[in-house]
């Protein structure tokens, strides 16, 4: 439960995958249970639009100072809580000798609770702190640790997907699940710890998650899409993401016809599917998702550094196929997804300019909805979470570019204004001047040459979870 809110000042949303609305002079009312209650724009006079939404006459009103704005939180689509300590680390390395070199030992490590709370803790704060409201984490195989994770989530107010790993095949013997069985025993017990502590699925959702293909043997996979049939729960996994993977896959389901029919043979492609990566996909493969209403989550800074390869999301956006944004932390080496925004813009002119087509590239409009209503909509949030309109969650940042007053000699505006106003956001990086003046310009300067420090405040479900002024 929090308090009646009032929000006032400069709002911008994505109406639509190619255009942002910005509301000037709007209020926003956030009522106890954190849900936007009514959305008032052109508001010439606060204090009447109180007098009609009596019950917010007297709720705390926060406004945007100049060059700040209040943008819908971001949802990361496919992140690695467990190898939050790994991001940066990667060397020349690509997946599969990777996982052995940097990721398997890391997980491994959560056996210890106090490893796993210090870095899960960690990757909360930091994630929250770069606007991400909702996160789609990767755990490990540990019981102990994954249910750690889903309660200092609900202790620091992220709203997350929670998916212990499942792996009984080609991992290390120091880190694998012991059989199909224990492994689906083992993910029962995370999610009866959600269900328990989170009844409603108010923040928490389990998430069933089979590492990838290669890691799954047959029964397992089977049996963990039952289980999320039985229980109506989503599902994540691993698809097309390595070369080396494709020819692994192949001939561990010499069967299956492709990477992406192995899920499909076992049940697994479902509307509440988010497949991470999928880069080298045929059109067949495309056309399954889409027939299957599964979504797929866009890594493209992960893909890169593991020379992965490129993810035409274009192609994926004409089929119809619902895209999100992930930073598939700690292949990709960083927890924010504005910088995941800015690496779909540059990868996808990396691929106009391999295909010969300006078409792939995607525009800023396009990268924000992503990380925003595309993300959403991945997860089946798109009716709680992803824009400004009544009735949904007030998951929000505040986000403020550093305005540069120009100043004549004697320390004046030239049109008499007050210079204290423009000290909204210093620490904010985006220096804007007087020239760019449209919002558009803005933003396009937050996507690219923005970071953490432009998010100064985000509310989770109406809760304030971080406060930087
Ligand atoms: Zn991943």
């Amino acid at each position: 439960m929090s308090k009646l809110a009032v929000y006032f000042g400069t709002f911008i949303h994505s109406r639509s995958l190619t255009e942002l609305k910005v509301l000037e002079n709007a209020a926003v009312g956030v009522d106890k249970n954190g849900i936007i209650a009514f959305v008032e724009e052109k508001v010439d006079d606060l204090k009447a639009v109180l007098n009609k939404h009596k019950e917010f006459t007297s709720a705390p009103i926060t406004r945007t100072k100049r060059g700040q704005f209040f943008f819908p939180g971001f949802i990361d689509t496919h992140i690695h809580a467990s190898q939050y300590p790994n991001t940066g680390i990667f060397g020349k390395s690509t997946l599969l000798d990777w996982l052995n070199t940097y990721t398997f030992p890391t997980e491994s490590s959560f056996k210890n609770l106090k490893t796993a709370r210090a870095i899960y803790s960690q990757v909360i704060k930091r994630t929250l702190s770069h606007g991400t409201t909702t996160a789609t984490y990767y755990a490990t195989i540990h019981v102990p640790a994954t249910n750690l994770l889903s309660t200092l989530c609900q202790t620091i107010g992220q709203r997350a997907f929670i998916g212990r790993v499942c792996m009984d095949c080609l991992g290390p013997e120091y880190y694998i699940d012991e059989s199909a069985e224990s492994s689906l025993a083992a993910t029962e017990e995370t999610i009866a710890h959600i269900e328990k502590i989170d009844p409603t699925n108010e923040l928490l959702t389990p998430i069933i998650t089979p590492r990838f293909a290669p890691s799954c043997s047959r029964p397992l996979l089977h049996s963990l899409a039952k289980l999320s049939a039985d229980k109506n729960l989503p599902i994540q996994t691993h698809l097309s993401e390595n070369t080396s993977e494709l020819e692994l896959v192949a001939s561990l389901f010499p069967e299956e016809e492709s990477y992406t029919h192995v899920y499909h043979s076992h049940k697994l492609l479902t509307p509440r599917t988010v497949l991470a990566h999928a880069i080298h996909l045929s059109d067949k493969e495309i056309d399954l998702i889409k027939q299957q209403q599964s979504k797929i989550s866009h890594c493209p800074n992960s893909n890169t550094n593991l020379t992965s390869g490129f993810c035409k999301v274009r192609k994926l956006l004409d089929k119809k196929v619902d895209v999100g944004l992930g930073t598939d932390v700690s292949g990709g080496y960083s927890p924010s997804i504005l910088d995941a925004v800015r690496q779909a813009l540059g990868v996808s002119r990396s691929v106009a300019f391999l295909e010969k087509s300006p078409d792939h590239a995607l525009s800023v409009e396009e990268g924000l909805y992503l990380a925003t209503r595309g993300g959403a909509k991945c997860l089946g949030l798109e009716d709680k979470v992803g824009g400004f309109e009544v009735g949904k969650s007030w998951d929000v940042q505040l986000v403020g570019l550093n305005l540069v007053p120009e100043l004549d000699e004697d320390g004046n505006l030239e049109d008499g204004g007050d210079p204290a106003e423009f000290a909204g956001t210093p620490e904010c990086t985006v220096d804007v001047f007087g020239q760019t003046a449209d919002w558009a310009d803005r933003i396009a300067k937050w996507v690219y040459t923005g970071d953490d420090r432009c998010t100064r405040q985000v509310w989770v479900g109406g809760r304030s979870v971080v406060n930087k002024d």
